[in-house]
């Protein structure tokens, strides 16, 4: 008989009156105790794994993807060991940030994806967006004077995915919106983005190198950088035996 733990359970269920009264009811049966913390560990177990449920569907993620089916050998300059360190989530944990930059079709989103995942099994709240779409609804909220409401909402999530920064130039007040959204979360939330445009060229992102490098400052004071190599895997396997693998 674990009292302890059952005790643990019963405050993080908040259920009050069962741990007030447990031991006494407990009197009246052979083993009662064993059977309830049996009882609420299995009710413990369904809670997490509908935590779990709750924040994946929560996140928005276009598909599931994990680092089981990514093939780090395609991808050799990649450190591995670093990239799952960031799939048991601690850099959620230290706010921090991860960049992932590299050409099409070489498996950002993959990995961004896997990351988002990671950190839904690991308790996180995750949210995935593509940078022109996170724009659009900061913009749509400013233009109903619901800017501050939108960023409360973002600020509501752990961990925020970013996919594609740099596929498209941003007019000054997207941009402003954006360095807004990295800012608030710099040092407090955690962030990860893919981009296919090295930091040297995201003055063609941003509207001014001041705005650009102060971005950049932002998410590499606390963040790493990966980069991603080579040919698409996209390409790689058209027409192959792996096509199927390669569809997004
Ligand atoms: P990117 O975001 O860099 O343009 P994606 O992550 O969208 O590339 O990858 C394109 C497709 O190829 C996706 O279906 C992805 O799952 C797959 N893919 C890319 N690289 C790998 C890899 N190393 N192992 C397994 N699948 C990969
Ligand atoms: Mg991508």
């Amino acid at each position: 008989m674990n009292t302890p733990l059952l005790e643990a359970h019963l405050k993080a269920l908040k259920l009050p009156a069962v741990l007030a009264n447990y031991q006494r009811i407990a009197q009246r049966v052979d083993d009662p105790v064993a059977y309830l913390a049996d009882v609420m560990s299995v009710e413990m177990e369904r809670r997490h794994e509908n935590g779990i449920k709750q924040r994946i569907a929560a996140a928005r993620f276009p598909t599931i993807k994990t680092f089981d089916s990514f093939d780090f050998s395609a991808q050799p300059g990649l450190p591995k060991m670093k990239i799952l360190e960031l799939a048991e989530s601690r850099f959620v944990d230290d706010c921090r940030t991860a960049v992932f930059y590299g050409p099409p079709g070489t498996g950002k989103t993959h990995c961004l994806l896997a990351i988002g995942f990671s950190a839904c099994t690991n308790g996180h709240r995750t949210l995935f967006v593509t940078a022109a779409g996170l724009l659009n609804e900061l913009l749509d909220a400013k233009r109903d004077g619901a800017l501050t409401r939108k960023l409360r909402n973002l600020d509501r999530f752990d961990l925020l995915l970013i996919d594609e920064l740099g596929y498209i130039p941003f007019e000054r007040e997207a941009t402003d919106l954006l360095v807004q959204v990295i800012s608030q979360r710099y040092e407090r939330k955690s962030l990860a983005i893919t981009t296919n445009l090295a930091f040297e060229q995201w003055t063609q992102v941003f509207p001014d190198a001041m705005t650009a490098s102060a971005v950049i400052d932002r998410l590499i004071h606390h963040g790493s950088v990966f980069e991603f190599n080579g040919t698409s895997h996209r390409l790689r396997n058209r027409g192959g035996k792996s096509t199927k693998e390669s569809r997004t």
